[in-house]
């Protein structure tokens, strides 16, 4: 079980635990106001429903499709339709449409409160989805051609959806595999394998066949025990001990940690129908694993030094939600918050990531790239509106991160900035501020923890 040593530090980063926690309740309040109280970053737009998964059928094979992925939960007929699945992954509050053709219709009537009376199109949208070469992730286009939609991120908190079983196996289960540097990345697998082309499209014979072995493990076993004893995990571990490797694989281990810890914290209690904490689920799927919670501090240190690197790229940056007065305050309250965190490498140090200038440093690079671009492709495949979302944004967060700190220089003369997409930097503080309640959620769990076993 976990047992956090305040004064060790995390693995791969600078700073201590005890550090990072008391960097988080300084920062914490100012991350939440900014992710929640201003429109430029409580709004995402991104193509949630047109984009089919890219890696296997969505219609045939390991229920990869979304109704088998949203009925698992056990005897979910005896659940009311509202505590359903597919209910709990639904999206709430306002959708506003692209303000493009909304403004065309409405001639620069309010977006529906949202983005100011009289933006400007080019100020608010991105027309541009292709993959600028240092871009880690597949880009969300905010252009009037896309299909997509605003979200309110704010009113669709991360929290228990239900979403469980061979669906949503399937996906963490291609996501780690990513993680595999001696095999090629997915996409570049061919994609017919005689007798294992249905159920594993675009995976080469190898990989169909890994995915078989793993699926037949997980049937032999009985799956608690199968998840208890982290069979995925060991299976899928970190096959190389370089650094940018080690990096890869805690930045998605991280991730999914933290998706289960606001998964825990925000759980459906479906007898009372009360939404709270839920120790038990911290208990299985965190506690018991020593190696997840450090991975989520070694997120938080990471986003957080790309969110300090920003300290002066965004004092030119145009916030354009249409009220000058508005950006002015947004752009002040990331610039209060950049400042906050520590300007040197005492928390990450990205200079000893990717150093070797040698060929074999750059394809390294290329390749974790790709792999990554790959990781946030994977998210068209996740079966639960609100799940995809959320794993969408984050992805893009972590994206952005990975280029801001290893493509952005190190404030040398000469340095060219890759711009930032709206969507990058909305991505970028969203993710923080997730891993900060994580962070405030791992500590409320463990004051419980405290207290049941002094048997209050
Ligand atoms: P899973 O969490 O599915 O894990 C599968 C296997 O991965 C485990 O057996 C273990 O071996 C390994 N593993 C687990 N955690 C880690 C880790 N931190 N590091 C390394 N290996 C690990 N559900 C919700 O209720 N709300 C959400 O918002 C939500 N968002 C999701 C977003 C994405 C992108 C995906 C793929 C799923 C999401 N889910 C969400 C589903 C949720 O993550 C779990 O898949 C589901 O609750 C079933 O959990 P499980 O216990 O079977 O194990």
């Amino acid at each position: 079980a976990f047992q956090l040593e305040p004064k060790a530090k995390v693995s791969d980063a600078c700073a201590s635990y005890a550090d990072l926690d008391t960097l988080n309740n300084k920062l914490h309040p100012y991350v939440r106001n900014l992710a929640n109280n201003s429109d430029f970053f409580s709004y995402y737009r991104l193509n949630l429903y047109n984009k089919k998964c890219p890696f296997w059928s969505d219609e045939n094979g390991l229920c990869g499709n979304i109704a088998c992925a949203v009925t698992t939960l056990e005897n979910e007929e005896d659940v009311p339709p509202i505590w359903r699945a597919k209910e709990l992954s639904k999206l709430e509050g306002p959708k506003a449409q692209h303000p493009g053709r909304k403004q065309q219709r409405e001639q620069q009537r309010p977006l529906q409160g949202l983005l100011g009376a009289d933006v400007g199109e080019s100020c608010v949208v991105e027309y541009d989805d292709e993959c600028d070469e240092r871009d880690y992730c597949v880009p969300e286009d905010e252009s009037a051609s896309a299909k997509g939609d605003y979200v309110s991120l704010s009113e669709n908190p991360e929290r228990f959806t239900g979403y469980a079983g061979e669906g949503a196996h399937q996906v963490w289960e291609a996501i780690y595999r990513e993680n595999c540097f001696s095999r090629p990345p997915i996409s570049d697998r061919s994609t017919s394998v005689p007798g294992l082309s249905a159920p594993f499209p675009g995976f080469s014979k190898q990989q169909a066949q890994a995915a078989l072995d793993f699926k037949q493990v997980m049937k032999a076993h009985d799956r608690q025990q199968a998840q208890r004893s982290g069979a995925m995990e060991e299976a899928l571990e970190v096959e190389d001990e370089c650094l940018e490797k080690r990096v890869f694989y805690r930045v998605i281990s991280g991730m999914h940690a933290s998706i289960s810890t606001h998964l825990c914290y925000n759980y459906l209690n479906q007898t009372t129908g009360e939404w709270g904490p839920n120790l038990d689920c911290y208990k299985e799927r965190l506690h018991g694993h020593p190696e997840r919670i450090p991975n989520l501090y070694f997120n938080y240190a990471f986003v957080l030094r790309a969110v300090g690197k920003l300290r002066d790229y965004v004092q030119d940056y145009t916030f354009c939600t249409g009220d000058p007065g508005q950006d002015q305050k947004t752009k002040q309250m990331i610039r209060t918050l950049a400042g906050a965190i520590p300007a040197g490498p005492q928390i990450f140090d990205e200079t000893v990531v990717f150093r070797d200038p040698t060929e074999d440093g750059i394809s390294l690079k290329e390749d974790f790239r790709n792999r990554f671009r790959n990781v946030s492709r994977i998210m068209d495949c996740v079966g639960c509106d609100k799940c995809r979302l959320w794993g969408k944004v984050q992805t893009n967060g972590f994206g952005t991160a990975l280029k801001v700190l290893f493509e952005f220089g190190n404030g040398n003369v000469g340095d060219e900035k890759p711009l930032l997409r709206r969507t990058e930097l909305v991505a970028l503080i969203n993710t923080l501020d997730k891993i900060s309640l994580a962070l405030k959620a791992l500590n409320d769990f463990q004051t419980m923890m405290t207290a049941q076993l002094d048997g209050k």
